[in-house]
């Protein structure tokens, strides 16, 4: 297969992270979790300061912070922070509730968009996130857009956070849901929106085997 860049874009719970995984597994590409950088800079900013405030600006010690994430091969990601593994750290609930500040700042979207270029420079990749496709690599070769309803997603994210042995109302990761999705939708850079040249797929009554499937058979199809 030729090299290719892949974008998968959409908003929280559509499957993404899950199914980019298992392509890049199936297809011997290399998978790189951008949310995961966003995490990581919160879980920073929140360590150094005990909270995100609105006033939150970029300085200094975050540009040289060394953020860096390796693909296991067999679908797992680590992502550490000057040597510090956070990859389990960076999916607590407190880091969703505080993200929003870090995402929408400017000088943070720089700076994470300069280092998701570097990454992918030699390799075959396939990342998500909201602004893949429009903004970091406007001219990847396949843009996917997954989609799902809000109670699908919530239904997916209450089994994440189950599986990782935490229990958290329902309702709640609904309401946090919804408030991502507008924050994801209305930031002034980077927002999340489907790339007019994106394949859309909407999730909701698709099993994960099926969403994997078609995406591979669309890699595939480029890639030839
Ligand atoms: O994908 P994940 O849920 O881990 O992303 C966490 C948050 O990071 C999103 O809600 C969004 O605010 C932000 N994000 C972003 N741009 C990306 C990826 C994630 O703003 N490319």
């Amino acid at each position: 297969m030729k090299k290719v860049t892949v974008a998968v874009d959409g908003p929280a719970g559509s499957g993404k992270s899950s199914v980019s995984r298992r392509v890049a597994v199936d297809l011997g590409l290399m998978y790189i979790d951008s949310g995961a950088i966003y995490r990581s800079i919160t879980w920073y900013v929140l360590r150094r300061d005990g909270s995100v405030t609105p006033d939150f600006v970029f300085t200094g010690d975050i540009g040289e912070l060394k953020i860096e994430q390796e693909f296991t091969g067999d679908g797992a990601s680590l992502t550490s922070v000057n040597g510090v593994d956070v990859s389990v750290l960076i999916r607590d609930e407190v880091i969703a509730r505080n993200i929003g500040i870090i995402s929408d700042n400017v000088d943070v979207r720089n700076f994470v968009n300069v280092l998701l270029r570097k990454w992918t420079k030699s390799r075959s990749i396939i990342m998500d996130g909201r602004d893949i496709g429009s903004v970091v690599f406007p001219d990847a070769d396949l843009k996917i857009y997954l989609d799902a309803s809000v109670e699908v997603r919530a239904g997916r994210r209450m089994k994440e956070y189950l599986d990782l042995g935490k229990n958290v109302d329902e309702n709640l990761i609904k309401k946090q849901i919804i408030q991502r999705d507008e924050q994801d939708r209305r930031r002034p850079y980077g927002a999340l929106v489907r790339a007019h040249d994106a394949v859309y797929v909407d999730t909701s009554c698709m099993t994960m085997q099926q969403v994997i499937d078609h995406i591979k058979d669309l890699v595939l199809h480029i890639g030839q």
